[in-house]
């Protein structure tokens, strides 16, 4: 399994001299493994230069150009890259997207309704591909291809979930967006589940400790927390991920050092911070 990160900021979109090197799409992540069609995690703003390199891969290949789609919710940073995806203009194009409904409205009512006027000039169902969107139910367990999903709700401001995907004896813990507790160590079951020895997790960072403190039920973890669940979950590989929006690079590099001696200290996993067009190899498979 390889996954490539094509936006990795949380809550908006953003641009600045200082922001170059982390980068500033919202989060859309690529799963690669070879003979399955690719695997997309969330349609932030990342999916519409995602878009472009799989229309690469496509011209390449002569695969059909189809694709998986796990959304963790249905705040704007996950979907607004949706009308943006340049393979919507392609008639063999296929995106089949699956989303958790949970108790509010799930992503087959709410995404059509995303994509329309007023909000983008034209409809999902104009588009010359086709998109198929599925209500997931949660928790549940699944085969995507030779993909084994496992979908739990987590923590955050209104329903979401977090993601396992299994492939050739590889795994990846998907969090994007997770609450910490006021505790700060806490570790809820189904959060343990998802992430359990996994091979890389990638987990919401977006506050340090001191944003936190004011902003403590905004639905997001510290680099500490997320420290802490892969330290208690066992897991091999920690990617920081969804970065503040008002976080510069060398906030961001301080921030990860910070994490970096955390779990050094506390015996932990090696620590990285989620970075726009890096690629990284997951376990074996
Ligand atoms: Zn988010
Ligand atoms: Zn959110």
């Amino acid at each position: 399994m390889n996954i490539t990160y094509f936006g990795v900021r949380g809550s908006c979109p953003c641009s600045a001299p200082d922001q170059v090197r982390y980068g500033g799409n919202t989060s859309s992540v690529l799963v690669e493994t070879d003979g399955e069609p690719p695997l997309i995690l969330d349609l932030g703003s990342g999916l519409r230069p995602l878009g472009d390199r799989l229309a690469i891969r496509f011209a390449r290949s002569g695969e059909p150009p189809k694709v998986n789609v796990l959304l963790t919710h249905l705040h704007y940073d996950h979907i607004i890259g949706l009308p943006f995806y340049g393979l919507h203009q392609d008639p063999d194009g296929h995106m089949v997207i699956h989303g958790p409904a949970g108790h509010e409205e799930g992503p087959g009512l709410t995404l059509p309704r995303a994509v329309h006027p007023p909000y983008f000039p034209v409809t999902l169902d104009e588009f010359p591909d086709q998109t198929t969107i599925h209500d997931l139910p949660v928790p549940s367990v699944f085969s995507l291809g030779g993909y084994r999903v496992m979908v739990q709700a987590v923590a955050h401001a209104g329903f979401t979930v977090g993601y396992r995907l299994e492939i050739n004896g590889s795994s990846l813990a998907y969090l994007s967006d997770h609450q910490a507790p006021l505790d700060g160590v806490s570790v809820e079951p189904s959060v343990m589940e998802l992430c359990r020895d996994v091979d890389l997790l990638v987990h919401d960072a977006q506050y340090t400790p001191a944003e936190f403190g004011e902003r403590s039920d905004w639905g997001h973890s510290t680099p500490d927390y997320a420290v802490r669940v892969a330290l208690s979950a066992g897991v091999k590989r920690l990617h920081l991920f969804h970065h503040d929006p008002a976080h510069s690079d060398g906030q961001l590099d301080e921030i990860l050092a910070g994490a970096q001696a955390l779990s050094r200290s506390l015996g932990g996993p090696p620590v990285e911070a989620a970075r726009e067009g890096e690629s990284h190899r997951i376990g074996e498979g």
